[in-house]
């Protein structure tokens, strides 16, 4: 049987030519931002159930305020056995008002609980994510996108922000917002196909996982203090990557374009 291919040469040809535009985009983008801001604060990676109780905590709530509370949830309820079994079995009310400082506690605290619950049923026993060890990360991404309060942003977070150190990007609105301002994903993308777009642009040879959290890290700190949500709190005249931005360049007059 003869099989045909999917896309012609010319096809073929456009699609390499096009990743190799974005990678370079995004390399000049790194480049301009760790020339801007500096290199990212150094990160403490976390063993990743720890890190998934923060991705269950930390939705749409201050980074500052969802660490506060891990360390309180650590300090009662994992230091003395060095694990999460105590939080797992711990009284419903008392798991919420350690959680009242972030949003959504009253779904947050529950839904805490039964993940832990149910990592320990379907590990048969252990409350550990120690069976990740060796899985492909698209397999580990869909086993944790399965439970209540985890989305493409939370598991990318538990592989790559974690002591797994797997490839992802944890795209929140930050950076989507970012990746569609800079023209690489439109309008109607979700986060989920931004993220795919990224990392279709960021081959793994030269993209290793820890240069993604560097990435991740430095596209955040910019959409924090520069290419905010609000437009018109934009500051796209004193942007570093104005010259690589079709958005800052409609609104800013006399923009020198890269070579
Ligand atoms: S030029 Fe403006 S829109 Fe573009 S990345 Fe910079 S701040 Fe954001």
């Amino acid at each position: 049987m003869v099989t045909l291919p999917l896309f012609s040469q010319e096809e073929e040809a456009a699609a390499a030519e096009e990743r190799d535009a974005g990678e370079e985009k995004l390399a000049s983008i790194e480049e301009r931002l760790l020339a801007r801001d500096g290199p990212p604060r150094p990160r403490n990676f976390w063993d990743p159930l720890k890190e998934l109780i923060f991705v269950l905590i930390s939705a749409r709530t201050r980074t500052e305020v969802s660490l506060a509370v891990l360390a309180e949830l650590e300090l009662r309820y994992a230091a003395a056995l060095g694990n999460w079994t105590r939080l797992r079995d711990a009284p419903e009310q008392a798991v919420l008002t350690l959680l009242a400082p972030v949003t959504f506690s009253e779904k947050k605290a529950p839904a805490l609980q039964a993940a832990l619950r149910r990592i320990t049923r379907q590990t048969g026993g252990a409350l550990s994510l120690d069976f990740f060890a060796g899985q492909p990360v698209e397999r580990i991404r869909r086993w944790l996108e399965s439970f209540e309060g985890v989305g493409a942003r939370g598991s990318a977070a538990v592989v790559n922000h974690s002591a797994l150190r797997l490839r992802a990007l944890a795209v929140d609105g930050h950076h989507h917002r970012i990746a569609q301002r800079l023209g690489f994903v439109g309008r109607s993308a979700t986060a989920a196909e931004t993220e795919q777009k990224l990392l279709s642009l960021l081959p793994e040879a030269r993209w290793p996982p820890a240069r993604l959290t560097a990435m991740h890290d430095l596209l955040k700190l910019h959409g924090q203090i520069r290419c905010t949500s609000n437009d018109w709190q934009r500051h796209c005249a004193a942007c570093p990557l104005l010259p690589l931005c079709p958005t800052g360049t409609a609104t800013v007059d006399n923009v020198e374009t890269p070579e």
